[in-house]
């Protein structure tokens, strides 16, 4: 390929405050139209905004969090710009000093490398309202509801270089925000979308090419299909003499295209002001030191520390962080079980199946990690099998109750006795004369058919490790 693609993504992030950035209202998603917005949303004269505090948490929180720098003086601008879902005439932005600067992010490539991606600056800014096309036939309605909504952009540096990995940034991103609580990252509410820009180069050159930028892709499949798409148009325009103009683009799922919405403005038509309204906001070496302190381990570190003190496998520790929930859960039960392995395997295995069957939450797993860990302390002490274990395991998620007191109420402990086992091995030898005569003739394969008979008339009790010895034992003994 002669041609190599340059990516940057700015991420609108919806910040997780329960109120509006500079205003009371509440951000409720989902109410009916135009209930949520105030007069200071509405941009009715006469009143000011103030800024939310919790906005500024979060933002900080997050800065800290891509190693960023965080800018002990920001200042919030008006970013002036007619459309019928902006009452105001202008969004508050921030524009030459935003609150969080550079940064960087690490991700990790399909061929195992790890890349940083740096994060040019991340800004908050409040959301615009809606245009409804569909409500009124021949009219447009404007749902204010959303207007004023907390957001960071988050921009990065044009540091990616396909669209796989742009998705795995804009991933990293998204699990970042939830896992700290920054954003609840819901994609179909919007509350996580990004627009990205793309150019192409010959490989070698080190000038940027002329970019476009896709708006408002709000699912990674969309990402990585635009991005490809946008390659491919541009390799195709610049291969047969023609010129990229600078614009902006909309991506159209259906027709899996990208198609010109506008031509793209540069900062100056925008007239950007300092917000008289609005005192700068001052950041202090005491707050920073605070909001260092109250940082959690972040995904990254508990991944690195999940493959070298618990020895999990990459994927393993990657779907452990998924959540911060699911990471809190693991870690209880390495703590109550002792065995870390172990306990991956289950959560990412029976815990991860019944939350899909039951079409449920994470945080709503019926079985807290303390009793599921009781549950593998009696698969370590060889009290049951793992086949039983997952049979206590469903009754634990059903009905409640502790593993010890169903695995003695419903007889569920593993046969341990060799006697016992030799006894239910004598019996299936003797009651399979034609299956014995054709392992004697080396037909190895029915090994297993005894086993499972063993295991059947034992209702799956019996300990498989001592059916196999004692029974390849047997077997052997009478040819
Ligand atoms: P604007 O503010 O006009 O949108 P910026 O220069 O701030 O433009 O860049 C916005 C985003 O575009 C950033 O994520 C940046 O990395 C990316 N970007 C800038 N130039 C290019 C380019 N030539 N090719 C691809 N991405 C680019
Ligand atoms: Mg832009």
């Amino acid at each position: 390929m002669t041609w190599e693609p340059v990516i940057g993504l700015e991420i609108h992030v919806q910040l997780a405050t329960s109120s509006k950035i500079f205003s009371g209202a509440p951000t409720t998603y989902g109410a009916p139209p135009n209930t949520q917005a105030c007069a200071v949303d509405l941009g009715l004269p006469g009143v000011l905004p103030v800024v939310n505090g919790r906005a500024i948490e979060l933002a900080i929180l997050f800065g800290l969090a891509i190693e960023a720098e965080i800018a002990p003086y920001s200042v919030f601008a008006r970013k002036n710009y007619f459309y019928p879902d902006l009452p105001k005439g202008y969004q508050i932005s921030q524009y030459e000093m935003p609150i969080v600067g550079l940064g960087r992010f690490e991700i990790r490539l399909a061929n195992g490398q790890r890349k940083f991606i740096r994060v040019r600056r991340a800004h908050l800014e409040e959301d615009a309202g809606k245009s409804v096309h569909d409500a009124y036939p021949g009219l447009s309605g404007i749902d204010l509801n959303r207007t004023g909504t907390p957001l960071l952009e988050v921009v990065s540096e044009p540091d990616l270089a396909s669209a796989a990995e742009a998705v795995t940034f804009m991933r990293g991103m998204h699990a970042l925000v939830k896992f700290l609580g920054v954003s609840d990252g819901n994609m179909q509410e919007g509350s996580f979308r990004c627009d990205a820009n793309v150019s192409i180069r010959r490989r070698g050159t080190n000038i940027l090419g002329t970019r476009t930028e896709i708006k408002n892709l709000n699912s990674f499949r969309f990402v990585e299909r635009a991005i490809n798409y946008e390659i491919e148009r541009q390799t195709e325009v610049l291969e047969t003499g023609g010129k990229i103009t600078q614009e902006t683009r909309l991506y159209d799922p259906d027709k899996d295209e990208t198609r010109p919405m506008r031509s793209k403005e540069d900062a100056h038509d925008y007239r950007y002001f300092p917000d008289p309204d609005l005192l700068p906001i001052v950041i202090t070496e005491a707050d920073l030191v605070a909001a260092r302190a109250a940082l959690p381990e972040l995904p990254a570190q508990k991944i690195a520390r999940y493959l070298t003190e618990y020895a999990l496998n990459q994927d393993d520790a990657e779907a452990l962080i998924s959540e911060r929930g699911i990471a809190a859960y693991f870690e209880t039960l390495v703590m109550e079980s002792g065995d870390p392995r172990l306990a991956a395997n289950w959560v990412t295995g029976e815990v991860f199946a019944a939350v899909n069957r039951a079409r449920i939450e994470f945080s709503r797993v019926p079985v807290s990690a303390r009793e599921l860990a009781k549950l593998l302390v009696r698969i370590g002490d060889n009290t049951v099998s793992r086949s039983i274990a997952k049979q206590v395991f469903e009754a634990m998620w059903s009905e409640g109750g502790t593993a010890d007191q169903i695995i003695a109420d419903r007889g569920l402990k593993q046969v341990t006795d060799d006697g016992e086992i030799s006894a239910l091995i004598n019996s299936v030898i003797a009651e399979s004369p034609e299956q014995v005569a054709q392992f004697r003739a080396g037909k190895e394969k029915v090994f297993s058919y005894f086993v499972g008979q063993i295991m059947k008339k034992s209702k799956g009790k019996a300990s498989p490790q001592q059916v196999n010895t004692l029974l390849l034992e047997k077997l052997n003994e009478q040819t």
